[in-house]
């Protein structure tokens, strides 16, 4: 049975009502659908003049917008009404909005903002093909057309702290906005009554951390390739002000089996949106031994600590290794948090060094970008770059930390390496390896957490 209760995993319980009657604050109105749809007033059917524009469905009144409210995360599905016809229902923070019509291209274009229900009547899980921190991951196909795709299934039920749901709606809210050829696609949202369903696209090619295990190091050609199409894709994320915070090798998949040239960066469960205050739901977060070292110290960070992640990234597909190879765990967060690099034994060219030199500064003021990377005369020579340098050189609008004379800003809380990732907080808490449904959330240490991703939470409700 699909669920067709009044309650939303997505309301926001501060919030009550549905639309907003203040003056729509665009300068100009240019709606992507419009047109006259019956809506009730005062048990009437009454015809409207209704139109979208972007995530906003807007109310006319003489050719005026009268109302208007942000669909994002509102359910819809669609109704019949014995007198009106087909029609299409909202519902957000228990409020709800019907309008009749020609809904259909209306329920077409909402599918990538809004939540809708009946996810068994569209898809048929296969198997299951992953197992994350929060979710199951299956292989499904479309009932409709039998064409694949991958199915992330949270279980509500353990979405119940406040930390996690808003995580779940920021990694939702963060796919949607990623809409590049080397990042993962997310098409929909359903929300049944135990899970919430996302649909991705199916990456029938694996993860390169598997690819990775069964082959040699890499050639410099094969690496600058791969190093520069990712490099691509942070900067495009970097581009909508976002961070990722967890590239490794486990969360870059591919399309197709062994091809590394169709590759997608994935699991944008720790990303968030960038803060130069250094608010954000999760501030210390990453998995240690891919991370930059000014996260694990806990220093203001931007969009570079992600660029240092692909630097560790070139430098295992060159060495076959870790760079902070270490005797165990602990040593392995010493050696990221110290930064602490034998850049001698990855055997590169003088540009290839150059180029992971830059990428692996431990200074962020002084590490690359990653539009100052894709520049870097290793892909000039590797051919990459000269054909894109134009195309590349006219985005440079990303908001950065004020580094002003070019030393890093500290926390006040200048963490040693010991207690880094020792002393989280019941806050900052990361599940342990027993991924069952009910098993409670415990505090991990390092060895219990080893090569996991590792979240610490600072946030206020208030401040999100
Ligand atoms: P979490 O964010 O909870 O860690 P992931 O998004 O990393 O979960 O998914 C867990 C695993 O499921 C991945 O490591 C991968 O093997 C598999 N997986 C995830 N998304 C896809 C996809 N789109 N296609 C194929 N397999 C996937």
């Amino acid at each position: 049975m699909d669920y067709t209760q009044k309650d939303s995993f997505f309301d926001d319980s501060e919030e009550t009502s549905f639309w907003t009657q203040t003056q729509f604050p665009a300068q100009e109105i240019k709606t992507e659908l419009i047109d006259s749809m019956l809506i009730h007033k005062e048990r009437e059917l009454v015809k409207r003049k209704v139109g979208m524009m972007s995530h906003y469905l807007l109310l006319f009144k003489e050719q005026e917008v009268h109302k208007w409210v942000n669909l994002i995360n509102a359910t819809m599905e669609l109704i019949k009404n014995p007198a009106a016809g087909q029609g299409i229902r909202f519902l957000k923070n228990k409020q709800r909005f019907e309008m009749y019509g020609d809904v259909e291209p209306w329920y077409n274009y909402l599918k990538k903002y809004c939540i809708q229900r009946c996810f068994s009547q569209r898809y048929s899980l296969l198997k299951k093909i992953g197992q994350g921190n929060f979710a199951e991951v299956f292989k499904a196909v479309s009932k409709a057309d039998g064409q694949e795709y991958a199915i992330k299934c949270f279980r509500k039920q353990d979405l119940k702290e406040e930390v996690d749901k808003l995580s779940i709606i920021k990694e939702t809210s963060i796919m949607r906005k990623l809409q590049h050829e080397s990042v993962i696609k997310m098409y929909e949202v359903f929300e049944g009554e135990e899970y919430l369903y996302l649909v991705l696209e199916y990456l029938n090619g694996g993860e390169l951390h598997k690819f990775m295990k069964k082959s040699p190091p890499f050639s410099e050609e094969k690496c600058s390739k791969l190093i520069y199409k990712l490099l691509k894709a942070c900067l495009f994320i970097h581009e909508q002000g976002i961070l990722h915070r967890d590239i490794k090798p486990e969360n870059i998949m591919l399309r197709k089996k062994d091809d590394l040239e169709d590759l997608c960066i994935c699991d944008f469960g720790l990303a968030d949106y960038y803060n130069p205050n250094g608010k954000y739901l999760f501030t210390r977060c990453g998995t240690p031994g891919y991370v930059a070292p000014e996260l694990l110290q806990d220093k203001l960070y931007d969009y570079k600590v992600d660029v240092y992640s692909i630097g560790i990234l070139m430098f295992i597909l060159i060495a076959g290794k870790s760079p902070f190879e270490g005797k165990d765990y602990d040593d392995v967060v010493m050696r990221n948090y110290y930064a602490k690099v034998k850049f001698e034994e990855c055997k590169l060219s003088e540009h290839g060094m150059s180029l992971l030199q830059g990428l692996m500064n431990k200074n962020p003021v002084k590490r690359l970008s990653a539009l100052e990377a894709l520049n870097h005369q290793w892909f000039v020579q590797e051919k990459l770059a000269k054909t894109c340098q134009f195309k590349i050189r006219r985005h440079s609008n990303i908001k950065r930390l004020p580094h002003l004379n070019g030393s890093p800003i500290p926390t006040t809380n200048f963490l040693s390496p010991k207690n880094s990732f020792n002393n989280l907080s019941p806050q900052s808490l990361t599940r342990t390896d027993d991924n069952t449904p009910n098993s409670p959330i415990t505090p991990v240490t390092p060895l219990q957490n080893k090569g996991k991703p590792i979240r610490k939470s600072i946030f206020k409700l208030q401040q999100l």
